[in-house]
């Protein structure tokens, strides 16, 4: 029987790079492309193309045949100190977008069997996202429309693209809106890395009795998905008839200042928190996965905890190797 083929776009990424080792444990044989390798593993893909997908003609040698499962990770992104400066607005907006419009345009081209597009939590709207203890992110609250970044227009607008091509061309899409992923093999250092990561560099790299920086009133709430909780979710959606969009998220939520302290307890160090001003995004966001459980049966099946106590091992032997 010949292997299905995959091809992962973004698979020099952190979502990417774990998706690649997904599709290659269930027997796939799959293409990845990016702009660069996988930065902390060899990538797990059978063919890596090097490439800008900004560009039609790199993107027309990534997709060059009817493949059976695409997925479309790539984007330029980062955390809040990316994101919520306000500095990489153009970049961020214009980038993806460029990505996105070469991508839908070839998958119809070569008929893949099925798309899959990672949006973002950061599509909803701000206005529910207000109260730290009571966010509201049901898919069904998305309009209308007020995401608070240039990133999450960028990305409803990117989903509502992958959906009309389903619509007008036949395209089978399958769209999930993720909700801040974490875990090893992330980056953990030099300004695209998020609050999970931030946070476990900063009190790997503390001294007994020193504090540690967190940005805000580290009141904002959010959850956190373990990556390998995330590919399965992605996969099953693939597998699945339905379409989306759809959170792809954990429902625990917790403080920024609670997070810091789970990392310092699990650290077993004598650290204390100094909340500073800094960008912090919405002041609440959880993810809401009634949609979820309803379609696909599926939930995340581990603790916040577990996760952090992998990350937080993986990037403290980053920073012992500095
Ligand atoms: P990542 O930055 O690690 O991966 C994205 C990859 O896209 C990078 O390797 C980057 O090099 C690549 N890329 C960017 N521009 C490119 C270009 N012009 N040509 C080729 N490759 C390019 O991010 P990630 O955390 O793995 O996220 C993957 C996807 O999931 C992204 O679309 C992101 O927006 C989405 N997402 C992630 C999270 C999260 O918490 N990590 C949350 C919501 C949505």
């Amino acid at each position: 029987m010949t292997s299905k083929k995959a091809l992962v776009l973004g698979a020099g990424g952190f979502i990417g790079s774990h998706l690649v080792n997904k599709l290659k444990s269930e027997g796939f044989w799959v293409r990845g492309a990016d702009l660069k390798n996988p930065e902390f593993s060899p990538t797990g893909a059978d063919d890596f193309i090097i490439g800008d997908l900004r560009e039609q003609e790199v993107c027309r040698r990534v997709l060059d045949q009817n493949f059976d499962q695409v997925y479309q990770l790539a984007a330029d992104m980062g955390g809040a100190g990316y994101i919520f400066t306000g500095e990489n607005d153009a970049n961020v907006m214009h980038n993806s977008v460029l990505i996105n419009i070469n991508i839908v345009e070839l998958c119809v081209k070569h008929k893949v069997g099925k798309v899959f597009y990672s949006s973002s939590a950061c599509m909803y709207p701000e206005h529910n996202q207000m109260d730290p203890d009571n966010p509201k992110c049901n898919e069904d609250s998305a309009y209308p429309a007020n995401p608070d970044s240039e990133y999450g227009w960028e990305k409803l607008f990117s989903e509502r693209l992958f959906l009309a091509f389903q619509r007008n061309y036949g395209l089978q899409a399958r769209v999930a809106r993720f909700h801040n992923i974490f875990g090893i093999e992330g980056t953990w250092q030099g300004g695209k890395e998020k609050a999970p990561a931030a946070v476990c560099r900063k009190v790997a790299m503390a001294k007994e009795g020193e504090s540690i920086e967190i940005w805000g009133d580290g009141k904002q709430t959010r959850s956190f998905l373990y990556v390998d909780e995330c590919v399965e979710a992605v996969r099953r959606l693939v597998e699945s008839d339905f379409s989306g969009p759809v959170n792809i998220g954990s429902e625990e939520m917790i403080s920024i200042n609670d997070l810091a302290k789970m990392v310092i307890e699990i650290s077993s160090k004598n650290i204390s928190i100094n909340n500073i001003p800094g960008p912090t995004g919405v002041r609440g966001r959880n993810s809401d996965n009634k949609l979820i459980g309803e379609k696909l049966g599926w939930q995340p099946s581990r603790p916040l905890r577990e996760g952090m106590e992998r990350t937080f091992k993986w990037i403290s032997e980053q920073v012992a190797k500095q």
